[in-house]
């Protein structure tokens, strides 16, 4: 399946050979490869196209890999080196064998909630380090975005039936990552491409000032912060039913909505889902983001703190 013939080549990358791609955005690809020096150690290459890129587009790149190079956290992907030619950067990372996230809850249709809550924390581990150690603000947390290892492929089925029509979509023979045993494995945050740095992880100041901070300014911090929180009730809405919870075709309808925080818990989609689970997002999907949950109660709520076997016993 892997055509390596076909894989580009790119000056000053000679050290990998590049195995195959994995996704690409705007002005990248990126590929997983292999280390020749090591004979084994896979890496994921994220090559950008300097040359087509301006001044300021180029700037973010580097603060990118500078934010990056600053975070140690086993939810968040690692750096593990930079490098560029005349056209391109080489941004190595960490590899994520298991893919995007958004590949598997398409799969699998919709998370049980168990399978949920397990990913979402890892999440939450990863914005927790973020806000409250190193002073980051993600701004871009997506299905698309967070990563995952998988633990040993393991046979199981899908975790809930699938719904009507779309009994021919999964073989229920077929392998998942780690479905049903140990959850999915190891979810890691990616592309810091839009963070932002908010206060200083070493003074514990806010980024610029030293000391005589204006009140707009430690308000900016919270309300950055409450941008990843937003989304983090999108994705674990999107997790357990399968869509997201503001949508429309128009984007000038979708923008409306999204601004007036219109969404409902829509049956018959939501009745099974614990009103606990409900609740939860309902305090991240909260248009004032001074109302809006911190990472911190986020961790605090019952749903989350909640084992495996309440939920059965609740259910
Ligand atoms: P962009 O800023 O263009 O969105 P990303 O950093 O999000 O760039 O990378 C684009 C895609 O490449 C991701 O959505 C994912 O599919 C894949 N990818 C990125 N980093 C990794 C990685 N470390 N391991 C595996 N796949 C990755
Ligand atoms: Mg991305």
């Amino acid at each position: 399946r892997v055509n390596r013939s076909k894989m580009p080549k790119y000056p000053g990358l000679e050290r990998w050979i590049l195995l195959e791609k994995m996704g690409d955005g705007a002005f990248s690809n990126v590929y997983r490869a292999k280390d020749t020096t090591t004979e084994y150690d896979e890496v994921a290459i994220k090559v950008v196209r300097k040359f087509e890129m301006n001044s300021n587009q180029r700037a973010n790149i580097l603060k990118e890999v500078q934010i990056m190079r600053n975070l140690d956290h086993p939810n968040i992907v690692k750096l593990v080196s930079f490098s560029e030619s005349k056209q391109y950067y080489y941004i190595i990372l960490e590899l994520c064998p298991g893919g995007e996230l958004f590949h598997q809850i398409v799969r699998l249709t919709y998370f049980s909630e168990d399978l949920s809550r397990h990913v979402i924390v890892q999440v939450a581990k990863a914005i927790e380090y973020l806000h409250e150690t190193s002073g980051v603000v993600h701004r871009d947390i997506k299905p698309e975005n967070l990563l995952f290892y998988p633990t040993p492929f393991i046979p199981s089925k899908s975790p809930k039936p699938v719904q009507p029509g779309d009994e021919d979509k999964e073989d229920e023979g077929e392998f998942l990552p780690g479905i049903g045993s140990g959850g999915i494995g190891t979810i890691k945050i990616a592309d810091f491409g839009l963070s932002k740095v908010i206060w200083d992880s070493q003074t514990m100041t806010p980024c610029g000032t030293v000391g005589y901070t204006a009140p707009e300014i430690v308000k900016d911090e919270r309300y950055s912060k409450s941008v990843d929180m937003w989304a983090m009730g999108c994705v674990l809405y999107t997790l357990l039913c399968g869509f997201p919870p503001f949508y429309d075709e128009s984007i000038q309808v979708l923008t409306e909505k999204v601004a007036r925080g219109q969404y409902t818990f829509l049956s018959p989609w939501w009745d099974d889902i614990s009103k606990s689970a409900q609740d939860l997002i309902s305090h991240l999907l909260t248009v004032d983001p001074e109302k809006r949950y911190s990472i911190t109660e986020f961790l605090a709520h019952p749903w989350i703190r909640e084992t495996d076997e309440e939920t059965t016993a609740a259910a």
